[in-house]
């Protein structure tokens, strides 16, 4: 166990003299924004909090902290979902929040070079008006931040046609726990030179390194979109449609699943009625492509799939204000859950996506044999299902039991059908104590000697991932 040292006087004048007077943030006022990210439950209080707004400043902050031994938590927009960015052990949080431009838009290439800060829905729409796209689309793109992405390796509805964050990165700047700056890659659709760094630091948490500069690989904007909001009066059914329109070899851009409490709850936050809230499962199913005719020909087939396996309905939106009004009540789903229950717990399983059925109606017995409320939606499409079990009314003594015992229900579940803990929301805090139902000694301990390789004296983001 490292002893970590205080963050004294000193320290706090020697981050001054790196970022300057007012970046640099003291009194527990000023630090309350950064004591949680959006992890129910989850706070812990830094000591100092640094916005940094170059690679060299992370780097004087990173080698101070070394010669003092204090450990520095890296946050972006503090979006997580799984307390990468609260500060466990106190010391200093390195925001990157200042550092939010996009360097370069490069038409050529198709590429994009960006600062960790910025918000991802900025990206896009800046790409969008040169008529490019990056695809990424975590459900929380108007808040998270690029570098936040990268670091969770985050996911988001489109993953189903065209993959996650590690998709698109093609080059890093990052710097490492000693305070090196080091660059990986470039606007390089090929790259094989050695071990992929680029790879090993996505998904990383933050534990490894520092991303300071991040190139992104963009494609064409695809010029139509449709959408399907497409009600079922049998959960099972919904679930099945799933891999029913995967096995007839149709790729949507993406395929959601909400039921019908996650509809219900969404109907009471926002007071108006959801489309077809009496309905016991939803799919949102998006279709994209650059002929009209193509993506008419695939709705067409999907709708009758939908219908065939016994949707009440299909709903179309070919315009932006339709589809936003569909897209609507998916994207509240999770604030409507946190109004309704305020103490919660959101799983992230993934499974093989032939899986979802076996997984959703698992979930649906762990529920009633253990008399929880368990709220699933999401990712359906690439085997990525958020788990909300909800405390409502029960005992905070009963809960205390009850909620880690079936977060280990649920995650053995999804084990047993291929799948593993998480998908896009990261290991983080909250379930380090699981990863070894995951991952065997063997794999944990290579992971141990990676980060001892990164960072011997544990300065970065310590009490994150490795139990
Ligand atoms: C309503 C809601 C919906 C969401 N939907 C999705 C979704 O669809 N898909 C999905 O994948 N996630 C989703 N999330 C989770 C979250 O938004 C993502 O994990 C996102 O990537 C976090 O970005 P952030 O900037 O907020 O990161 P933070 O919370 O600030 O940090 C996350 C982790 O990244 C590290 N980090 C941040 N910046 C850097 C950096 N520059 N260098 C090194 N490490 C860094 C931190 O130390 C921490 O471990 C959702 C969250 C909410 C609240």
């Amino acid at each position: 166990m490292i002893e970590y040292r205080p963050v004294t006087d000193r320290v706090v004048e020697a981050l001054r003299q790196i970022a300057g007077q007012a970046n640099v943030l003291v009194g527990d006022e000023a630090l309350e924004p950064y004591t949680h990210d959006e992890t129910v439950g989850l706070r812990a209080d830094p000591e100092v909090v640094v916005k940094v707004t170059s690679a060299e400043q992370v780097s004087r902050v990173l080698m101070l902290a070394q010669q003092e031994r204090i450990p520095v938590t890296p946050r972006g927009a503090g979006y997580g979902l799984s307390g990468g960015a609260v500060a466990v052990h106190g010391g200093i949080v390195l925001s990157t929040e200042k550092m939010n431009r996009i360097l370069e838009i490069d038409r050529e290439n198709l590429m994009v070079t960006v600062e960790p800060g910025l918000i991802t829905g900025e990206l896009h729409r800046a790409v969008e008006a040169e008529g490019l796209f990056y695809p990424p689309d975590p459900a929380s793109l108007d808040s998270c931040s690029i570098g936040g992405n990268v670091a969770e390796g985050a996911g988001g509805p489109r993953a189903v046609k065209y993959g996650t964050t590690k998709d698109y990165v093609t080059g890093l700047e990052a710097v490492l726990p000693s305070g090196q700056i080091v660059t990986m890659g470039g606007k390089l659709v090929k790259n094989v030179t050695g071990y992929s760094l680029i790879q090993l630091l996505i998904g990383s948490e933050g534990t490894l390194a520092v991303v300071t500069r991040i190139i992104l690989r963009l494609l064409p904007l695809p010029k139509v979109q449709v959408d399907l909001l497409v009600p079922f009066d049998d959960f099972q059914a919904a679930a099945d449609t799933v891999s029913a329109i995967i096995a007839h070899r149709i790729l949507p851009t993406t395929m959601e699943f909400m039921e019908q409490d996650s509809m219900l709850a969404v109907e009471r936050l926002l007071q108006k009625p959801v489309p077809f809230s009496d309905a016991a499962a939803h799919l949102l199913i998006q279709l994209d492509g650059n002929l009209q005719e193509a993506v008419d020909a695939e709705m067409e087939i999907v709708g009758d799939l939908c219908l065939e396996n016994g949707a009440r309905d299909v709903l179309v939106a070919q315009d932006r204000p339709t589809r936003d009004r569909l897209w609507e009540a998916r994207r509240m789903i999770i604030d409507a859950l946190n109004q309704e229950s305020p103490v919660n717990h959101m799983e992230d399983v993934v499974v093989p996506r032939a899986e979802i059925p076996q997984l959703l109606m698992g979930i649906k017995e762990i529920a009633g044999r253990r008399g929880v409320r368990i709220v699933s939606f999401g990712h359906a499409g690439d085997g990525n299902v958020h788990v909300n079990v909800l405390k409502d009314r029960i005992a905070d003594e009963q809960w205390a039991e009850l909620q880690p015992a079936v977060t280990e229900e649920i995650y053995r579940l999804s084990l047993s059908l291929g799948g593993t803990i998480t998908g896009e929301h990261g290991i983080g805090a909250t379930r380090r104590r699981y990863l070894r139902l995951a991952l065997d000694e063997a794999q944990i301990d290579l992971m141990r000697q990676i980060r001892a390789a990164f960072d011997p004296n544990q300065i970065l983001n310590p009490g994150k991932i490795l139990p």
